[in-house]
């Protein structure tokens, strides 16, 4: 069964395209997270598939039907990214009032002592801290039950403590046939949560899969510490075609492509024919976040 499918995605803000022909995929009771650099498109393709926008071109099948269909709002859950709420509302009445809107709704109580609230709940709105805030919005989000929930950078702002206790609960959403579809920043967050990811770069999709898949092969790289500013031409030349050198930050130094023997000894033999000994030296497979710069490039984006 699919929770959610969108095909051929594009939507324009005046001569901004925020998305060019973005598809996906979500399986029901599956996560699938959707990463990219800030301003990528990931908030725009969350809003469209949760039906608070329409795409200027392509589709998208939520549940069966339109998004934005009265029939399937009531069965998904929306946390916006930033969240807001009348400031002077009191954090339990906010999510009684949200509840009390849904067929079967889930014990508000209980969700607030899972979410670590429950000291809070006669608390304003605007007295709550920015975690709590955000705690608050995913209770919303999901206290009717939901069959599929958008989270937009759920954990944002958090601290580590209040983060694994919104891990758990989408983990206990994934186990209660919830399909999750949510945008992060954090690599270690899709790794712990997603079945797959989706990552987005201008508006495009640039690399899916389960983070196994993204992070398989037999690349490998092995990075060291050394002088900043040493020539890697000689280093090309001494290692067979395949591998890629590079300094990535002043004195950090790391060789992508097969590390065996025969690498290994012209890496050591170039830092010794430079009077270098190499500090720190590391053999490892590339993980989420070294696909993830690789793909869309380590420069900052505003
Ligand atoms: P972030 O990680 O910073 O939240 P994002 O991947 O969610 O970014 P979007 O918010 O979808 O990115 O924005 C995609 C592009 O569309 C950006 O260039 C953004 O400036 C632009 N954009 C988004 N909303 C609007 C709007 N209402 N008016 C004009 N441009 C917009």
């Amino acid at each position: 069964m699919t929770a959610l499918s969108a095909r051929g995605l594009t939507k324009s803000y005046g001569s901004t395209t925020a998305l060019d022909g973005v598809d996906l995929e979500l399986p029901s009771a599956g996560v699938l997270a959707l990463l990219g650099p800030n301003g990528a498109g990931k908030t725009t393709t969350v809003e469209i598939c949760a039906g608070l926008m329409r795409p200027d071109a392509g589709s998208v099948s939520v549940l069966g039907s339109d998004p934005s269909s009265e029939s399937v709002r009531a069965r998904i859950g929306t946390m916006p990214q930033g969240g807001g709420a009348y400031p002077g509302v009191r954090a339990g009445e906010m999510l009684r009032v949200v509840a009390a809107c849904a067929a079967r709704p889930l014990d508000p109580d209980w969700l607030l002592d899972v979410l670590g609230l429950s000291g809070r709940t006669r608390i304003p709105y605007k007295r709550l801290s920015g975690g709590e805030q955000q705690r608050l919005a995913l209770a919303c989000a999901v206290v009717g039950r939901p069959e599929l929930v958008f989270l937009d950078e759920p954990t944002a702002g958090m601290d580590p403590q209040a983060r694994h206790l919104v891990w758990q609960l989408v983990a206990a959403l994934r186990r209660d046939g919830v399909a999750v579809l949510l945008t992060t920043h954090l690599m270690e967050e899709a790794e712990a949560l997603a079945d797959d990811v989706v990552i987005i770069d201008h508006g495009r999709v640039v690399a899916q899969g389960s983070p196994a898949e993204l992070t398989a092969g037999d690349q490998q790289e092995l990075r060291f510490k050394a002088r900043a500013g040493m020539d890697l031409e000689p280093l090309d030349r001494k290692l067979p075609d395949g591998y890629a050198t590079s300094e990535t930050l002043p004195g950090r130094y790391r060789v992508q492509g097969r590390i065996d023997p025969a690498a290994l000894s012209a890496i050591t033999s170039w830092c010794a024919d430079q009077g270098v000994t190499a500090d720190d030296v590391k053999v490892h497979r590339r993980s989420l976040e070294d696909v993830y710069l690789d793909l869309t490039g380590r420069e900052l984006r505003s």
